[in-house]
């Protein structure tokens, strides 16, 4: 029969590659409880209309990057979430969640574009994401940056940068997109198909063009930085000044705009020069009008999302990997007669925190003990239990170390506190 093959662009993900991505979540786990950030779960199917709303019509990821479907049976427009704050704020304002003051949330989920696949660029790949809804202050766009600051660290990542920008606010947005279309459009030559036709319905959209040859028209560009009032000024500011007292580096980037129309005031990216064109691995910013324009009660909110992916590709270039995980001990079973009692004996020592991989036998039986110890070794256990039909006769097991210096020696099945004690005793 012809083989099945995964989608182009989505990736399956395998041992030993999954425990990477189980310590990375570990270790977001324990970061964002130290922020008191909190879990949320949102569907991973939404209706278009949400993105298409909540992102902006004239964004690539609307444009031509989602995946939407009818619903067959109600004909109801669908589309696999491109990414999360949408769905995010849609079920903020859905249960209310921000009638007794601002949350703080976060969320791991896989996210669907329709891209060209490269090298930290997938069809499906998978986020993690800060929101903080309902506060307006600078402190919390600085607490959300240095929490991915902090997540760096603790993941041992080096060399990843900050930069900061600011979109101020919509009115000062107006005085900035006439003098850039003004600029565009005297440079009208130079821009390709998709910033022509975004000239009028969404300038500051080309700003953010992947395509090499419109660099330098958009370097000429007017800075929207230039066109800030006070306020706007004075909130970039304070950020800035909570960044530097915590001893976190940042540059300005007056080109950093994003990629979806939510965000005003504080946008940032991380970004490192060693993925190469793929090289943000984690972007966000202040989105203060989103809320009410899913139709909630007008909420602040500030928030980013990394890319899976590439945080891990980064992390394997720069040869920072969890230690491997081996159980503690690997059952060894020379006779099938002694099974029951060997079953028995390891899913007590499970329950009592040990891990231990059973030797499963194929259709010639459990096979040799020459062929058992051989598995034992490689599964990077650090002792074999040996469930030899003398030891139990005697009501004894043999441990074995398979890893160190040291004799074997005879347990009692009668105290396996006892063992699990020593299995799991430092070296
Ligand atoms: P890019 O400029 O690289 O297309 P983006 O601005 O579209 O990124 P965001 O929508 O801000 O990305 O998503 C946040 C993060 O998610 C990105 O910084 C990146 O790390 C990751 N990401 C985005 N798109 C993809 C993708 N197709 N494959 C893998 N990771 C992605
Ligand atoms: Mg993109």
């Amino acid at each position: 029969m012809q083989k099945l093959s995964a989608v182009k662009g989505m990736n399956d993900i395998l041992p030993p590659d999954s425990a990477r991505w189980e310590w990375l979540e570990e270790v977001v786990r324990s970061l964002m409880q130290r922020y008191a950030y909190r879990a949320i779960r949102t569907p991973i199917v939404e209706p278009t209309a949400l993105f298409v709303r909540g992102l902006g019509e004239v964004t690539d990821i609307v444009e031509k990057e989602m995946y939407s479907f009818e619903d067959r049976l109600n004909g109801e427009q669908l589309t696999l979430r491109p990414e999360a704050t949408a769905g995010v704020v849609r079920a903020a304002v859905e249960h209310s969640l921000l009638y007794d003051g601002g949350k703080r949330l976060y969320y791991m989920g896989p996210m669907f574009r329709h891209e060209r696949p490269q090298r930290g660029r997938y069809r499906q790949f998978h986020q993690i994401g800060a929101e903080a809804l309902g506060f307006p202050g600078a402190e919390v766009d600085a607490e959300i940056i240095l929490l991915a600051h902090a997540l760096w660290a603790e993941l041992g990542l080096a060399g990843v940068r900050l930069e900061l920008n600011s979109l101020g606010q919509p009115e000062e947005r107006k005085a900035h997109r006439a003098a850039l279309i003004a600029h565009f459009a005297a440079h009208q030559d130079l821009l390709d198909e998709d910033a022509r036709r975004r000239l009028h319905s969404n300038p500051l959209r080309i700003l953010d063009t992947k395509n090499p040859a419109m660099q330098a028209v958009v370097d000429g560009a007017p800075r929207l930085i230039d066109h800030l009032g006070e306020a706007s000024r004075a909130h970039l500011e304070q950020v800035q000044a909570m960044l530097d007292a915590a001893g976190v580096a940042w540059s300005i980037n007056p080109r950093l705009v994003r990629g979806m129309d939510y965000y005003n005031l504080t946008v940032f990216e991380f970004v490192t020069d060693q993925l190469g064109a793929q090289g943000t691995i984690c972007g966000g910013g202040r989105y203060d009008y989103l809320v009410e324009q899913m139709g909630g009660k007008p909420a602040p909110a500030v928030g980013w999302a990394l890319g899976v992916e590439r945080v891990l590709e980064l992390l394997k270039e720069q040869q920072r990997a969890p230690a491997t995980v081996a159980p503690h001990a690997y059952a060894v079973v020379p006779d099938a007669a002694a099974l029951p009692t060997a079953m028995a004996c390891l899913q007590r020592l499970r329950g009592l925190g040990i891990a231990v991989q059973m030797h499963a036998g194929g259709a010639q039986g459990l096979g040799s003990m020459k062929a058992q110890f051989k598995k034992a070794d490689a599964s990077g256990a650090r002792f074999a239990l040996v469930f030899g039909a003398d030891e139990l006769q005697a009501g004894m097991l043999t441990v074995k170390p398979l890893r160190e210096a040291g004799e074997q020696v005879q347990r009692p099945l009668a105290d396996l506190a006892a063992l699990a004690a020593s299995l799991q005793s430092p070296r």
